[in-house]
């Protein structure tokens, strides 16, 4: 069954005790639904400040980034087993930042993508288009092939480890949302790829989230739509009332009580 996940995106962001405080205060205020997952994805530095102050809750600790091999020569990278190995249970691979800020491929990604799951942590891929390729009618070649580079080498039990976040690059962090009805289309066209590929239950078992710009305001009827199974928050996250109130208006939006 389909499951709902709101995850915030701290990037570079906080401070030790910043992290604490915040992960402190949404463990006093959230959690318990049955189907809606949470997590919080600090910076790698204040994973194990996230992990201790989360104990005892349902909020999971995910990192923002890591790197495709498991050791060796890697100067500055940060392998999916020591993430596990500090507690952490999801990683977010693929983000825009990654991809148009750093620079990271796609071939990189699904190397990512691939070394994160062989060492047991849960997968948040990124995906989205520019809005130069939103306005030449590219939105769907784009997340087409950002999928398909990404995820199609996978077996079926391992993609059913992987959520997947479409992210339209011009929504980040710009205060503009995509419109719901849009967010819905192109989440849906991802599910379509998905069951040709994978399968219709597996498809439909998939947890499709949409980040860009998400608030208090518009969470509730961006996740009133049927295909948008959750959020990844950035801005909005790193205060305790507004990712309360974004989790409660998912919650309220899925019929969750
Ligand atoms: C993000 O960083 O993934 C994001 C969606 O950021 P914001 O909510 O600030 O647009």
């Amino acid at each position: 069954m389909r499951r709902f996940f709101v995850a915030g995106n701290w990037k570079m962001n906080l401070s030790r005790t910043g992290t604490r405080r915040l992960v402190e205060d949404l463990k006093a205020r959230v959690g318990g639904e049955d189907r809606l997952d949470l997590a919080v994805a600090p910076p790698f530095v204040y994973l194990t400040e996230a992990v201790a102050a989360a104990r005892g809750s349902n909020i999971k600790v995910a990192a923002q980034d890591v790197y495709c091999e498991e050791k060796g020569a890697f100067t500055g990278e940060i392998s999916p087993g020591m993430l596990s190995d500090v507690g952490c249970t999801h990683v977010i691979v693929g983000h825009s930042e990654r991809r148009h800020v750093i620079g990271e491929t796609d071939d990189l990604i699904a190397r990512k993508v691939k070394a994160a799951l062989d060492a047991g942590l849960k997968v948040i891929l990124c995906v989205g288009e520019l809005l130069k390729e939103r306005e030449a009618g590219k939105t769907n070649d784009v997340v087409n092939t950002q999928v398909v580079r990404g995820l199609f080498e996978l077996s079926p039990e391992e993609m059913s480890n992987v959520v997947i976040a479409y992210e339209p690059v011009w929504a980040i962090g710009t205060g503009v949302t995509a419109k719901p009805g849009d967010a819905n289309e192109v989440q849906g066209f991802i599910r379509t790829l998905l069951a040709e590929k994978f399968g219709g239950q597996l498809a439909d078992d998939t947890t499709i989230q949409y980040g860009g710009s998400v608030k208090p305001e518009n969470a509730g009827t961006l996740m009133g739509q049927p295909e948008v199974d959750g959020a990844l928050v950035g801005g909005a996250s790193l205060q305790a009332d507004s990712f309360v109130d974004i989790i409660r208006n998912t919650a309220k939006a899925k019929k969750l009580g």
